[in-house]
């Protein structure tokens, strides 16, 4: 399939977390990312670590290069897991230090003081970038649950880009009342908000691709959708966004898992409980099979340049790209 027609690539991601890690489970548990009480409470809760090595194996067996985001106190627990993604090659980046949202969605508030956000982001950094031996550069926020002034705080970090804004009629997990002047092509933001800027910055976003079908943008970059809406969703919207520039796909690890998730069946986050393990597993293996011979990881598509990447001379004549 390759989905043509032009040769931009399709960034393979991989969030590395388990079950415990998801809002679901925060909501119930009600801490800030503190997972000591679920992991002496739950018999065996790993859950998602047992198929980080199906995750390895489906890019192996197709010889592809990914970004792993992992959640820092989860690689900490599990340092050789993080090492093995490492030696097959794959770019290391940071999901947080823990999965607690820095940001809350429904209050638009933040959940952490940027000077929070720095200094767990940086101890997150420096935990991933110890156990691999090499500069952590990118960012994925928990949940992506995502604000402006977190982006500034990134930059000023040193990161290089972020992949976290979601663009979609459903739901709205940022700061923005609308993300007026985004479409899935990667972009430098203004300063200290999630929209489109016209200046060079040190940091660029790379937005996650949407499907639009009658006016409705609909997010299809992967993750749980796979479970619900299965892989043409996502193949659609990776063929649209494709036309416009470099376009995202992610799943989790634990997003393969055969067992049922130690959780009471919740309506709010449905989709964590259904159509699980091997059939998400074919899915995922049919949407790397599509775009087959045109994937990269986010540091290989970087290595472009940023400007190149987000066009910011069109940018600046037209006011967007
Ligand atoms: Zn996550």
């Amino acid at each position: 399939m390759n989905l043509e027609p032009k040769n931009n690539p399709v960034i393979v991601s991989v969030d590395v977390e388990d079950w415990y890690h998801g809002p679901t489970a925060a909501a119930r548990f009600g801490t800030r990312g503190d997972v000591a009480h679920v992991l002496g409470s739950v018999p065996q809760p790993e859950r998602g670590l047992p198929y980080l090595d199906a995750a390895l194996e489906l890019l192996a067996e197709r010889q592809m290069r990914a970004t792993f985001f992992w959640v820092a106190e989860y690689a900490r627990r599990f340092p050789d897991a993080l090492r093995r993604c490492a030696a097959a090659g794959h770019e290391i980046a940071c999901h947080g230090l823990t999965h607690f949202p820095k940001f809350d969605p429904a209050t638009k508030r933040p959940n952490f003081t940027p000077v929070e956000f720095k200094t767990r982001t940086a101890e997150a950094r420096k935990i991933l970038e110890d156990l691999c031996g090499r500069r952590v550069t990118g960012y994925r926020a928990p949940n992506a649950y995502i604000a402006g002034w977190m982006l500034d705080a990134l930059e000023e970090l040193g990161f290089a880009y972020d992949s976290s804004v979601s663009v979609n009629s459903l739901y709205n997990k940022t700061d923005e009342p609308q993300l007026v002047g985004v479409d899935s092509r990667p972009y430098f933001p203004a300063r200290g908000t999630l929209r489109r800027g016209t200046v060079a910055r040190g940091l660029v976003e790379f937005p996650w691709p949407f499907y639009t079908v009658a006016g409705l943008k609909i997010q299809s970059a992967g993750g749980p959708y796979l479970r619900f809406f299965g892989s043409g969703l996502v193949l659609a919207g990776l063929r649209q966004s494709l036309r416009r520039g470099p376009a995202v796909f992610y799943f989790h690890p634990v997003d393969m898992c055969r067992e049922k998730i130690p959780l009471p069946f919740s309506w709010k986050r449905p989709m964590m409980w259904w159509f699980k393990g091997d059939l998400v597993r074919g899915r995922i293996a049919r949407v790397l099979d599509a775009v087959r011979g045109r994937t990269a990881a986010f540091d290989e598509v970087l290595k472009v340049g940023a400007e190149k990447l987000c066009g910011a001379d069109q940018e600046t004549k037209n006011g967007h790209c």
